[in-house]
């Protein structure tokens, strides 16, 4: 199906209240226009390069996410405007964003990226590991850094009910981290995920923004 059926699908299916980031990944600029030409603006890329070419190319009102793992000698490259960042997902990658946002004399956004698959691969802070980062106050000092909420990913398999225990474990480390570091801070409220496959669960488990790549723009090809 064309780009603006599959997401007008899936945009009426979404509550209230949930975002859709549209994973362009792998896809051209003409696919993007697509769907910015019935009025989608925020869209997700995880490789530098491509999303340069795609920014450059492509309208400036669109609000990009970074959803790949960033080394932190290219947050450089994005920094100047990037709208959220979802794999903040050490100490170092937090201060280095700090550092090129005032370059850029701006605020970045950021999600705390959470490890809560089974498998290792997967990037991610260990629950303990960012409670511990937390609790020492190393966020505190990052006043040019939005911590916005958290984001994670599901194992991928067909064990519904594994997602389902993923995800739940993920709002609930949310909710954790809202009462004892940002109950004060009203921005602290996003909860990246889901994914084409899973993303009903995720919105069932609490999820209010979800990212969906192929389900929209259809099977990936890598070069
Ligand atoms: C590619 C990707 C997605 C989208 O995956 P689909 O299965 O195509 O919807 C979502 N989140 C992240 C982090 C991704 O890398």
């Amino acid at each position: 199906m064309p780009v603006k059926d599959n997401l007008n699908h899936i945009k009426s299916g979404l509550p209230a209240g949930v975002e859709l980031v549209a994973v362009s990944k792998t896809h051209s600029a003409e696919k993007i226009l697509e769907a910015y030409e019935i009025g989608h603006r925020i869209f997700g890329e995880n490789r530098i390069q491509e999303l340069k070419e795609k920014k450059e190319a492509l309208p400036e009102d669109i609000q990009w996410h970074f959803i790949g793992s960033l080394q932190t000698n290219k947050v450089k490259y994005i920094a100047p405007y990037i709208s959220l960042i979802h794999s903040g997902d050490s100490a170092r990658l937090l201060q280095t964003i700090q550092k090129e946002a005032v370059k850029n004399s701006r605020s970045i956004d950021v999600l705390l990226e959470v490890h809560i698959a089974e498998e290792e691969s997967k990037q991610g802070w260990h629950e303990d590991e960012l409670i511990a980062y937390l609790r020492s106050g190393g966020h505190r000092e990052l006043p040019n850094v939005g911590i916005r909420g958290v984001m994670g990913m599901a194992t991928f398999t067909d064990d519904n009910a594994q997602i389902r225990r993923e995800f739940k474990n993920l709002k609930e480390i949310f909710d954790k981290l809202k009462t004892e570091f940002f109950s004060s801070n009203d921005r602290f409220n996003i909860i990246s995920m889901g994914m084409s496959g899973d993303y009903g669960i995720a919105i069932e488990c609490g999820s209010n923004m979800v990212r969906v790549g192929s389900s929209i723009f259809g099977e990936r090809y890598y070069k």
